[in-house]
């Protein structure tokens, strides 16, 4: 075991207080590791399982100087973790992954920017802080087309179709008076995911990439394996391998991208993610080590976990009163059930997800 590794006992603080910090906190209390959660939410899922919860705005410095001087380490569960509140942080106690990861990925354009200035595709794109702008780029980017806010979007917020030239300003309105980014709308044959590890030593593993099927613009479902070429699902893994060693990041690292088919298939990257992921729930139950320890693991200076498969799952997330399906679920001796504890099932909100598994293939 490395020297730097935190022992059993030792305290992980999160940021953040969903359900991807209430999943870390179990994972690490597997390890003997106890969590303590930051949260501005007073009814935060996570809290129910950590050691010890603290409510405050995350725009409070000394609330979060105090809380990272509580903890053996800082690690985010959500990803629009504003850059002055890692500051603090890292002023008292380890952050990872790298606030560097959280600058690229909180901002469209600059995340596009730097996976391009890596070699890896992406769909085209322009910056769009004008009607000029977009009325530019639109030949550019091809029709249809998606206006995109460059911060805070998510689940399909803060986007805009354009089918025709003729839409253009009445999309760019729609946004708001915000900084904008219109992509090329790419025709996929499949949305897929790769959750990467990497640790504090630069050892990297991967877990096998994934389908991801969208409704509604949220994630609806995950299926591994995902269906593609063995060559895609290799080069993918690479892609997702570069980004991590490029940021120099620790933790868990999830890179989306877009499968074109075809006779040429090839993929592109729409985005990724500096945590823990939706598309990596699957982990839970089809792999020794789930995506939530791995992370836990790197941010404590453990070795990494093994991410080999020991199963093919799919991963259905309930979503809203899906919830309500909860008895049927549970019935179901063979389908592992996941309920996040929270108590108000707002349409559109995580509530829970189930996977089933089924042999590898
Ligand atoms: P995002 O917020 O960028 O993750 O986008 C949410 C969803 O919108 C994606 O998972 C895709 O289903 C769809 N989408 C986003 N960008 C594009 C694009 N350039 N072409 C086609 N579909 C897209």
């Amino acid at each position: 075991m490395p020297d730097r590794a935190l022992p059993p006992g030792s305290t992980i603080g999160i940021l953040g207080g969903g359900q991807l910090g209430r999943m870390l906190a179990m994972a690490a209390s597997r390890l003997g590791l106890k969590t303590h959660i930051f949260s501005d939410e007073a009814a935060a899922p996570a809290f129910d399982v950590a050691a010890v919860r603290s409510v405050g705005s995350y725009a409070d410095n000394e609330a979060i100087a105090q809380f990272a001087g509580s903890v053996d380490v800082v690690t985010c569960e959500f990803e629009n973790v504003p850059a002055a509140t890692l500051q603090a942080a890292s002023r008292v106690v380890s952050v990872f992954p790298p606030a560097n990861a959280f600058a690229v990925a909180q901002d469209r354009r600059a995340e596009k920017d730097f996976v391009t200035g890596l070699g890896i595709p992406v769909a085209p794109y322009a910056a769009v802080d004008s009607l000029d702008d977009l009325v530019r780029a639109l030949p550019r980017v091809g029709l249809p087309a998606l206006i995109k806010t460059r911060r805070l979007g998510y689940d399909g917020k803060g986007q805009v179709p354009i089918r025709a030239a003729a839409d253009a300003a009445a999309a760019l309105a729609s946004l708001g008076k915000v900084p904008a980014l219109v992509e090329g709308m790419v025709p996929f044959e499949r949305e897929i995911s790769v959750i990467a590890v990497r640790g504090q030593d630069g050892e990297i593993r991967f877990y096998d990439a994934v389908e991801n099927v969208h409704e509604g613009g949220i994630l609806a479902r995950s299926r591994v394996p995902a269906g593609i070429a063995p060559a895609l699902s290799v080069e993918a893994k690479t892609i997702a391998g570069k980004i991590a060693e490029a940021l120099s990041y620790v933790g868990v690292l999830c890179v989306e991208m877009f499968a074109r088919g075809g006779e040429r298939p090839d993929l592109l990257v729409n985005e990724f993610a500096p945590r823990v992921h939706n598309s990596g729930h699957w982990t839970l139950d089809a792999c020794l080590i789930s995506q939530f320890e791995n992370h836990v693991r790197a941010i404590a200076g453990w070795p990494l976990g093994e991410t080999a498969r020991h199963s093919d799952a799919v991963m259905t997330n309930l979503i809203g009163a899906d919830v309500e399906t909860w008895r049927e679920a549970a019935a179901e001796p063979d389908l592992a059930v996941h309920l996040y504890g929270k108590t108000e099932a707002r349409e559109g909100r995580k509530m829970g997800h189930v996977t089933r598994l089924y042999p590898k293939s």
